[in-house]
């Protein structure tokens, strides 16, 4: 496969720890705003090279840059209520790990997700929604499903099994994925990002301890 011409020199490991070290910063509210001069912004002009690619919830309790603590340029970020797939998340997805070379690929659920919530109560009280918001009914409720199947009752249980439904079904989709991982090039991660403490959560990992 060809390689992006001006990919990070960042292995997965690194891509990984640089996240989980930004995390830790908004955690402890001391972040660094690494990366968000104007001088950065000009260097951009040439180009991208992003560290990781994230697929997350719309939220807007959860902005990606802000909770990793990461700058200009650093992240490529798809976000969709209930971090929910088609083809043109798919499509941006396929254009992280192919076209541009990201070593990393996140796939990030949150605390009180409005989609996860309102697809038990959907579920368990209907009705179903009319309209475009039965698609996220329809793409959430098979983690809720699956995680209720081993014996989870709790929302936070349901959002973590939603991100790595979510995550395994991009992996199954889109083939590069696995064989960049196998290669040893790209890592992929699943976690949750607890609006209540700043904390994410690794929920699971390939590539990438
Ligand atoms: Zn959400």
């Amino acid at each position: 496969m060809a390689k992006a011409e001006n990919q990070t020199t960042l292995t997965p490991q690194q891509a990984w720890d640089a996240l989980q070290e930004g995390n830790q910063r908004w955690q402890a509210m001391s972040p660094a705003h690494p990366r968000q001069s104007s001088q950065r912004r000009e260097e951009l002009r040439e180009g991208q090279a992003p560290n990781v690619c994230v697929l997350a919830c719309s939220d807007s309790r959860a902005p990606i840059e802000t909770i990793f603590d990461q700058g200009l340029g650093d992240v490529f970020v798809i976000r969709t209520a209930g971090e929910t797939v088609d083809n043109a998340v798919l499509a941006s997805l396929e254009f992280a790990v192919e076209g541009l070379g990201v070593p990393l690929l996140v796939v990030l659920g949150h605390q009180y997700c409005g989609a996860v919530a309102a697809t038990v109560g959907a579920l368990d009280e209907g009705p179903i929604p009319e309209r475009f918001q039965r698609e996220l009914v329809q793409q959430v409720a098979p983690s809720v499903i699956e995680s209720r199947r081993k014996g989870n009752t709790t929302t936070d249980d349901f959002e973590r099994e939603h991100a790595l439904q979510t995550l395994k079904s991009v992996i199954h989709r889109i083939p590069v994925i696995q064989e960049l991982i196998d290669a040893g090039s790209l890592g992929v991660v699943g976690a949750r990002y607890r609006i209540d403490d700043g904390v994410v959560e690794k929920l699971a990992a390939l590539g990438v301890n």
